[in-house]
């Protein structure tokens, strides 16, 4: 039943303008949130490199700071 429904419910897609739109979105969204992907590598220095992944750990304060205990790297 659930395959039925999936399939009427796609028959009549445009897959032109569901593309068109995903490109829109996915271009929106970067640039929306690109900025809170960025990171510095501890391995090379790379200011600007952007994260793969954010793994939470474990914060500590340190001289008025927030600091991350897990370091970040691009390389
Ligand atoms: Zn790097």
């Amino acid at each position: 039943m659930l395959y039925t429904f999936n399939k009427r419910e796609l028959a009549d897609l445009d897959i032109e303008e569901y593309r068109r739109t995903t490109r829109k979105l996915t271009e929106y969204l970067r640039q929306e949130i690109a900025a809170y992907c960025k990171t510095s590598c501890s391995m090379c220095g790379n200011e600007e490199a952007q994260a793969k992944y954010f793994l939470w750990i474990k914060t500590l304060e340190y001289e008025n700071s927030e600091r991350s205990l897990s370091n970040g790297f691009c390389c």
